[in-house]
Formats: C-alpha cells, sequence, structure tokens
C-alpha cells in the first residue's frame, strides 16, 4: 500500500486510522451484516450513529445547548443562498469580502437583498485581512458576514470583526476543528466537511436557536428552511449517511488526538515548519502577510511560472500530490489540514530545499 501526501485543498487528506476503521467495518457494520451506506437511515443503527456524531462534535467544540447542530447537503455553496433565506428579514446585510468564497456567497445573497461591502482585501489579490475593528456597519443589517479561512488566498481573521452588535455568520469550511472556537461569539458557523472534517457531501451548520424560525423569505425552498431540517434533526429527507457516519469517526479521532486545543498545537507546529522555511528560502517566497497567515492552506511561489510548474511537477514524482495554487490564483499551495502528518510537512520542506540547491 502506497500513500502519498496529499496536499490537496479539497477534498483532502483524511486520517489513515479513521479509513482503517471504515474499511473494516465495510462489509459488516458492527455485526449487523451490512455497511452503512446500505442501511436505512431510519434504522435504530443509524441513529446511534448520527446521535453519537452530534454528541462528539458538541463536546469538541463546546458548543452551548442554545445552538442546533444540522447535517445537511449542497455544501457549503447551498448555504450562500440559506443564509439569506433564512436571516434576511430586513433585506440588508453587511459582506466582508476576503476572497472568491467571500464573494460567491455576497453574490448570491444580492439576489435576495441588499448587500453592503463593508470590507474588502481585493485591492492587494486578498493577501491579507483587513482590519475589522471599526467598520462602517449597516444599521439595519441581518448579519455581518465573513469567510473565516480563505481556502484558496491562504488567510485567516485571527481576530473575529466588531460587528457592533449584529449576527455573525461565518463560513468555516476550511478551518473547521483545526483550534478551538468560541460558538456563542457567532450566530451561525457552517462548513462543508471535505476539507478538514470528512467526506464531501456533508455540510454542517451551528446554528444558534432563536434564528431558526419559520419567518423566511417568500419562496424559500422546504429542505433550505433551516426550520425543517432542525425539526426533523437532519432527517427530514435521506441524509448524507455515510458521510456523516465519516465525520463521526473524525471527530472521536481528533479527541483521542487531544481535542481543538492539541490540534491547534499540532497545526501552529506543522505551519510554523513551512513558514520559517519559506521566510528565509532565496527561492520561495509566501504570497500572505504575515498576520493574516492560514495555517491551514499555504501558498506560495517562486516568482518565475515555469519554474513553479517545474517544481509542481517534480514534487508530484516524488509522492507530493496536488502542490498546484489554485487556477486563479497560480504559484503552488500546500494544503495541511489536521490529519496531514508533521513527517508530511518537513519530507516537503526537504524536498523544497533541495529544489532551491538544484535551481539557484
Ligand atoms: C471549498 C469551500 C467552499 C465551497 O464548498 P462546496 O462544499 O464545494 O460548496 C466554500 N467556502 C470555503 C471557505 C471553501 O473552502
Amino acid at each position: 500500500m502506497a500513500r502519498v501526501y496529499n496536499f490537496s485543498a479539497g477534498p483532502a487528506v483524511l486520517p489513515e486510522e479513521v479509513l482503517q476503521e471504515a474499511a473494516k467495518d465495510m462489509m459488516d457494520y458492527k455485526g449487523c451484516g451490512m455497511s452503512v451506506m446500505e442501511m436505512s437511515h431510519r434504522s435504530k443503527m443509524f441513529q446511534d450513529i448520527i446521535d453519537t456524531a452530534t454528541a462528539d462534535i458538541r463536546d469538541l467544540m463546546g458548543i452551548p445547548d442554545n445552538y442546533k447542530v444540522l447535517f445537511l447537503q449542497g455544501g457549503a455553496s447551498q448555504q450562500f443562498a440559506a443564509v439569506p433565506m433564512n436571516l434576511m428579514k430586513n433585506k440588508v446585510a453587511d459582506y466582508i469580502i476576503t476572497g472568491q468564497w467571500a464573494k460567491k456567497a455576497a453574490a448570491e445573497a444580492k439576489k435576495y437583498g441588499k448587500v453592503n461591502e463593508v470590507a474588502s482585501s481585493a485591492d492587494k489579490t486578498f493577501s491579507y485581512i483587513p482590519d475589522c475593528s471599526d467598520l462602517d456597519i449597516s444599521p439595519d443589517a441581518d448579519y455581518v458576514y465573513i469567510c473565516e479561512n480563505n481556502t484558496i488566498y491562504g488567510t485567516k481573521f485571527k481576530t473575529l470583526p466588531n460587528t457592533k452588535g449584529k449576527l455573525l455568520v461565518s463560513d468555516v469550511s476550511s478551518c473547521f476543528l483545526s483550534e478551538p472556537i468560541d460558538v456563542s461569539k457567532y450566530g451561525v458557523v457552517y462548513g462543508g466537511v471535505q476539507k478538514n472534517v470528512g467526506p464531501a457531501g456533508v455540510v454542517i451548520d451551528i446554528i444558534r436557536e432563536d434564528l431558526i424560525t419559520d419567518d423566511v423569505l417568500g419562496g424559500t425552498p422546504t429542505m433550505l428552511k433551516w426550520k425543517t431540517q432542525a425539526d426533523n434533526d437532519s432527517l427530514y429527507n435521506t441524509p448524507p449517511c455515510w458521510g456523516i457516519y465519516i465525520c463521526g469517526l473524525v471527530f472521536k479521532w481528533i479527541k483521542k488526538m487531544g481535542g481543538l486545543e492539541a490540534m491547534k498545537e499540532h497545526n501552529v507546529k506543522k505551519a510554523n515548519i513551512l513558514y520559517d522555511y519559506l521566510d528565509e528560502s532565496k527561492l520561495f517566497k509566501g504570497t500572505v502577510e504575515k498576520e493574516s497567515r492560514s495555517l491551514m492552506n499555504v501558498p506560495f511561489v517562486t516568482g518565475n511560472e515555469e519554474l513553479d510548474a517545474k517544481f509542481v511537477k517534480e514534487s508530484k514524482a516524488a509522492g507530493f500530490e496536488n502542490l498546484k495554487g489554485h487556477r486563479t490564483v497560480g504559484g503552488m499551495r500546500a494544503s495541511i489540514y489536521n490529519a496531514m502528518p508533521i513527517e508530511g510537512v518537513e519530507k516537503l520542506v526537504e524536498f523544497m530545499k533541495k529544489f532551491e540547491m538544484e535551481n539557484k
């Protein structure tokens, strides 16, 4: 069995222990004679899986009792519409534009109401997080929206914006469970799981209960109304059963690793190995302002497109997969999510040093 070091931004690397456990249970999950893919979502067996997953993510993130956890489909992109549909009572929202995903979310919200772009880092190709301590928040805004970790550009909010009392909605797709967060500071936290938590096909919403109501925009589809999903504990229709099961295994793995504090420590250590080298290298350069650097996604360039292409090609041949940068940015990007072992980053840096020597 040859596993590569997989630096994909998503779908991304999963913990080997989780894959092994899923493989072990593939033909016969806990003596029931079938796999999780084959069982009824109304069975006791599956109810236990989703109940345990819910309890474990609550425990890991310290989710307060007045927040609901929903396992949904349609990816993070579907929530770009669900957020305004469920929250735009005044039909006004403030968006902070720190990259493609925030831009897409804002564009979707514009279909339903007035969107104010209260801050943006577009002026420097999204290479930093703008100062959000004193923004011109709209008095009638229904919420303030951020993309907390910008997967494509490699930036992360280190402090949350001052929303001046307005509800904060955050897309945490690419930093989900990478470090502790204070859920009580948010109205809604949501993320697609395929970056750091599980297989594609599941999006997890953590929503303050008072925001889950029948008072949604006219024409909101039944499936996109959070109350439909909340009233049915994510089982209104057939949920992504297999994906939820794998997320549950990942939650157990994170608990075993020591929880989110330990995860953060592990992620800081890993990211520093790479950033320290980028800071000293004469060939490679990080593209993000230091204070805004993500622990999860690390973009870098040589400054020469041909050399970038050569690096991507040679790194692949050496067993480092998916280091090519996003098609809109170019260069390279190493996504080093929870499941990327330290050795993966150490070996990558060794390889980069060798490449630098050979291409001086
Ligand atoms: C990947 C990503 C998305 C899109 O996720 P889908 O599940 O493909 O819709 C949205 N936001 C962020 C921050 C992402 O990284």
